[in-house]
């Protein structure tokens, strides 16, 4: 393990623009070409530009350092060419990488998807039900790059840079520690008009967050932003329809135009998924599990189906979900590996502006000027979960009672397992180490 694989595992970093995947993994691994995705495709959010513009030698710092890891020769920035600012910050950090090329992308959803930005900035299609490393490449988000890069001074990940959007005061970009609740990160956002108890929040961007209600919960390493929302805005009632409700209007409404494989990335990418299919295998009652059924796995939830495609606003999106929950209790696994040769013949013109998505969402209204904020609060007291990585859960190291230090670590990954490690992201007394999560109190 080299070195810099070792303070990467050390400093806890993973993935932030994903499910949190273990980066001295990815580090480990070997590669043609390294991707640094910035291309921030969710509306509303602003998180990866602000990283960018601020932090560009530092990123493009920690680009260069996961290409040697990775013996990479080619390194791209992939963002989209609308970010003059950001563009202003690194271009000129760039042009000292001479093995470094930025790639400017059309402002379109998702083009931050991995296998989309795969495409867009090196020409190669990902195979079905694969990880870009199946064609040479690794992608790391912007933030993680950043993370990768203090790692490699030995500095802990324990701070998150995240969009606070929606119904705040002072919608903008903050640094919060690591398990900070949403409580403070809304009291830090200037405070909100909504009774609590009346609020949903979205953690993430519009298209693929996951709608939480209330204010008790926290920011993890992978939160890049919270929407907050009127509970009973049309948006939420929509992302959160009971799920027999939602499939008993899947049954009897789909009819079969198949706007949504015509729009589907995945579909576009020459996959084969074909969301109208599966709808009308369910619709059929088929038995699972036949290939049309089976074709959920290749779904990368984006939400283009439910969003933007559907004239009837039936969700594919969710439908798949439940079917992959399904197969996923029954042992049944992806069977579908085929490499497309070539995207599909409309793949270029079929591409869904990112306005038009947020369009689409109905939260336009939150379309506005942002706030930047670089300091710390004084958060005095975060929940660190256990469990905000791909992998398993971190052990904890220290005891109720116990003074930290910001950056000391509080959990470790378990030996010999996929996991990473857990630092304290204030410094004070740990108030509490529960099944799930430490507290500390600042
Ligand atoms: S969410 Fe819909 S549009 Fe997106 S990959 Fe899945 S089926 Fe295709
Ligand atoms: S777009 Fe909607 S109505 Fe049309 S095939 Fe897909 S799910 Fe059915």
């Amino acid at each position: 393990m080299s070195e810099l694989v070792k303070l990467i595992q050390e400093a806890g970093v993973v993935g932030a623009g994903g499910a949190g995947f273990p980066t001295h993994v990815k580090a480990g691994s070997r590669v043609q070409i390294f991707l640094a995705n910035g291309a921030e495709c969710e509306p509303l959010l602003y998180t990866d530009q602000y990283m960018m513009r601020v932090y560009a030698r530092e990123i493009l710092a920690g680009l260069k350092l996961m290409m040697n890891a990775t013996g990479a020769a080619r390194g791209i920035v992939g963002l989209k060419a609308e970010y003059h600012d950001v563009l202003e910050a690194l271009e000129p950090e760039a042009a000292k990488y001479p093995d470094i090329e930025i790639k400017k992308l059309q402002s379109v959803y998702p083009s931050g998807d991995e296998q989309s930005l795969v495409y867009e900035c090196t020409g190669r299609i990902v195979p079905e039900g694969g990880i870009p490393l199946n064609v040479g490449v690794a992608v790391d988000n912007v933030e993680t790059l950043y993370n990768v890069y203090q790692a490699s001074r030995g500095v802990s990940l324990t701070m998150r840079t995240v969009t606070m959007n929606g119904e705040v005061r002072r919608p903008g970009v903050y640094r919060f520690p690591v398990g900070t609740s949403y409580t403070d990160a809304v009291a830090a956002a200037g405070g909100s008009d909504l009774p609590a108890d009346q609020m949903a929040v979205v953690d993430g961007g519009p298209m693929m967050g996951a709608v939480r209600f209330g204010l008790g919960h926290f920011i993890k390493k992978t939160t890049g932003g919270l929407i907050v929302l009127p509970k009973d805005h049309g948006y939420i009632l929509r992302r959160t329809m009971p799920k027999s409700r939602e499939t008993l209007i899947t049954v009897s409404a789909c009819c079969q135009c198949r706007a949504c494989t015509d729009l589907c990335p995945r579909y576009l990418l020459g996959h084969d998924l074909e969301p109208h299919k599966v709808m009308r295998a369910i619709q059929n009652r088929m038995e699972l599990p036949p290939s049309q059924i089976t074709q959920a796995w290749l779904c990368c939830l984006c939400g283009v189906c439910e969003t933007v495609a559907c004239p009837l606003q039936l969700s594919p999106r969710n439908v798949f979900a439940m079917i992959r929950d399904e197969l996923r209790a029954k042992g049944v696994q992806n069977p579908h590996h085929r490499q497309p040769e070539a995207v599909r013949d409309s793949y270029e013109y079929t591409k869904i502006p990112k306005m038009r998505a947020l369009a689409r969402t109905g939260l336009m209204d939150y379309y506005k000027h942002m706030h930047e904020q670089e300091l710390p609060f004084p958060i005095r007291k975060v929940s660190l979960a256990l469990q905000q990585h791909v992998g398993a859960p971190a052990v904890p190291v220290v005891a109720t009672g116990d003074r930290v230090n910001a950056g000391q670590l509080v959990a470790r990954a378990p030996e010999g397992k996929l996991g990473a490690n857990l630092h304290a992201s204030i410094s004070g007394l740990v108030s509490g180490v529960f099944q799930d999560h430490i507290e500390i109190e600042g």
